[in-house]
């Protein structure tokens, strides 16, 4: 898979003051803090019975753990650079569908969760909201946060998608199929501003998703590239132009250009750079 080095050459070359540092394993003690150790083991060991595997959706290969390792430990150091310096990406990331025993939808360890959970242990009155712009529901995420009062889980989403059963988040926007960018525009402002400014976050991280664009295989909306730069706009105003801090992570992509998926990927973290 090329699109994580392709997406950081773009950024690199398209934003040039960010700093790109590498990303370290999340540590089992870390990823703990979300999933089970059997299923730690499950996942290292490469045991996977073949509805996990046909759920998961990815070949099975030993290396899936650190890889996945590898994205939850860059979701911690986004969230830590991100309250230091105001913004902070991992070049990746945005695994929404995992929860604490189950893969699903290409994600195996819940880096967001990974990651707030893991902010939440240095700074235990930290008020964290997830913020998923991707096509598909947040369902792993919300299943993690739910009854945890000091998480919001928001997630605008095609409603009749995968995955086939949703779990509630704190908000939930459901819109219909091949959604017109212009009526998911205004969905988003309506729903995303007032549930911000109610909520009033400590830190925001937000699972950008590339999949809402027109062409892309699995999204199901009818964003073109404008919709999603006034998107990624919104969401970066709203949050930085209340000082708090965002952290931004990739969610999915899978557009027929698959050029276009890797530029998709690296547009709110380049938009995000210029607004610093
Ligand atoms: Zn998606």
């Amino acid at each position: 898979m090329d699109k994580f080095p392709r997406g950081r050459a773009i950024v690199a070359s398209e934003a040039p003051q960010i700093e790109i540092l590498p990303a370290r394993e999340a540590s089992s003690a870390e990823l703990c803090r979300v999933h089970s150790m059997e299923y730690l083991r499950k996942v290292s060991e490469g045991i996977w019975p073949s509805a996990d595997r046909v759920r998961m959706g990815l070949p099975v290969d030993p290396r899936l753990y650190r890889r996945c390792a590898l994205e939850a430990g860059g979701t911690i150091l986004a969230g830590f650079a991100a309250l230091e310096d105001g913004m902070a990406a991992n070049l990746g990331g945005g695994t929404h569908h995992a929860s604490r025993e189950r893969a699903s939808g290409y994600c195996i360890f819940n880096d967001v969760a990974v990651g707030v959970r893991s902010l939440r242990r240095e700074f235990p009155d930290l008020w964290t909201m997830i913020i998923d712009t991707d096509a598909h529901q947040g369902d792993g995420t919300h299943e993690l946060f739910s009854g945890d009062r000091r998480t919001f889980t928001y997630s605008i989403h095609v409603g009749k998608n995968f995955p086939a059963r949703k779990v509630s988040g704190d908000l939930d926007v459901p819109l219909d199929r091949w959604v017109a960018g212009d009526s998911y525009l205004d969905s988003l402002r309506r729903s995303l501003e007032s549930a911000f400014l109610e909520f009033e976050p400590d830190v925001v991280f937000w699972v950008a998703g590339a999949d809402v664009h027109e062409d892309d295989r699995f999204g199901q909306m009818r964003l073109t590239l404008e919709h999603i730069r006034q998107r990624n706009a919104f969401v970066i105003d709203l949050v930085r132009g209340w000082d708090v801090p965002l952290v931004i992570v990739y969610g999915g992509g899978y557009n027929r250009d698959r050029e276009l998926t890797n530029r998709l990927h690296a547009l709110p973290v380049i938009q995000a750079a210029r607004e610093k």
